[in-house]
């Protein structure tokens, strides 16, 4: 066993739980850990690593840019920028785009735009419809719009004007609308909150409601955008388009980068307004480029959206062996597999000695987010391994 757990306690922030695995070489949709073990990996990077670990023609684009222009500020205008934002406006129903570096940072700049659409547009109305167990990132504004009072609680008053309904549930939304209201922010499929995916009316029921209020819907596409959910953007399965979106996770195929779009609109950011150190450098935007190029014109989403229906009949067939398996979630290579009891860690620590990383998002649910260019054998094999440790963990 590595020393690395030992040396990380005495010196890295305890924040959260890691699993006893030291990770330090990927290939594709496999991962090694330092004592040479081999693991499928069903997480990748809670998915970030569209094109899979170490994909050649990404990490050459990303050593091409690093040989050329790493970073020069956004006091001068650089090409990989407005390239990947040229990409993103073509592939979305969005018309602007302000880059960032993560989407927590991706949800900051939405709440600005929403707030400031209020101010001029709808008499100073502030107030952000979010949902219970929602998940939009860490920071204070955007852990105050989050819908999980723990990841609040510690952090002393959070930023005033959000309130939390029932996702799911349009009703709900209706009866929160008031004078202050500017903006409904949701997940089209909440992801930390246990890929909970909502009836088939849902976005488009909350956008008709939007319309006739004259308020903004702002979605989170963080985690099922860039072709997680087998097509590039969730809402294209919805009927319902935003008026300010956000992206991060899987848009720089694994280099950190965010975005939050917006219809013309809504995108409010005047010279001044906003700004940042990181947002859109050559390095991240020629990989965001490389990435939404693989998926827009490499057939990378249509293998996706198969391998996403592959997972997806799998994991029934454990739903008939398996007396503890409840259910089947999510879409495309977004997937829960749902228990009845409350083994998902379990499940999860058994997987490591299976050869398949997992996550427990929570109790009662598994999680899957492989590549999107994972293969068949692959998607059968950790299948495979996931049933193999489910059996181990229910009887432990
Ligand atoms: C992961 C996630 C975030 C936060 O992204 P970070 O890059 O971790 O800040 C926000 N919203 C959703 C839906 C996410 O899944």
């Amino acid at each position: 066993m590595s020393d690395i757990p030992a040396r990380e306690a005495r010196v890295y922030m305890q924040a959260g739980r890691r699993l006893p695995v030291t990770l330090v070489r990927g290939k594709g949709t496999r991962v090694w850990d330092d004592g040479g073990a081999e693991y499928l990996d069903f997480v990748a990077g809670i998915a970030v690593v569209a094109l899979g670990h170490a994909d050649p023609a990404l990490a050459e684009v990303i050593a091409e840019q690093a040989r050329t222009l790493v970073t020069v500020s956004n006091l001068f205008y650089t090409q990989p920028q407005v390239a990947l934002a040229e990409l993103l406006v073509q592939h979305s129903a969005l018309d602007r785009v302000f880059f960032v570096n993560s989407g927590a940072e991706a949800n900051e700049g939405a709440i600005k735009l929403a707030r400031k659409w209020g101010g001029l547009h709808r008499n100073g109305a502030y107030e952000i419809i979010s949902t219970h167990n929602s998940f939009h990132g860490r920071t204070m504004g955007s852990v105050s719009a989050t819908g999980t009072a723990r990841y609040r609680d510690p952090f002393g008053p959070p930023l005033p004007g959000f309130v939390f309904v029932d996702f799911d549930d349009v009703g709900a939304i209706e009866a929160a609308t008031n004078e202050r209201t500017v903006a409904v922010l949701l997940e089209p499929i909440q992801g930390e909150g246990g890929i909970n995916v909502p009836a088939d009316d849902y976005l488009r029921r909350v956008r008709a409601w939007c319309d006739a209020q004259h308020l903004l819907l702002i979605l989170d596409e963080v985690q099922t955008g860039m072709g997680r959910t087998g097509t590039l953007w969730a809402y294209e399965q919805s009927g319902a388009e935003p008026d300010i979106m956000t992206s991060a996770k899987g848009l720089g195929g694994g280099v950190p980068i965010g975005a939050v779009l917006a219809k013309e609109h809504a995108a409010m950011f005047e010279p001044g307004d906003h700004g940042n150190t990181f947002g859109g450098n050559p390095l991240a935007t020629a990989a965001g480029l490389h990435v939404l190029r693989r998926l827009t014109e490499g057939g990378v989403l249509a293998h996706a959206r198969a391998r996403g229906e592959q997972l997806a009949q799998r994991l029934r067939g454990l739903e008939d062996r398996h007396a503890v398996v409840r259910g089947v979630r999510g879409r495309g290579l977004l997937r829960g597999l749902e228990l009845h009891r409350e083994i998902a860690p379990q499940v999860v620590a058994a997987g490591l000695g299976h050869g398949v990383l997992l996550n427990a998002v929570r109790p009662d649910v598994v999680r899957m987010m492989p590549p999107l260019t994972l293969t068949a054998e692959e998607v059968d094999a950790g299948v495979d391994r996931l049933e193999a440790a489910l059996v181990e963990a229910e009887q432990a």
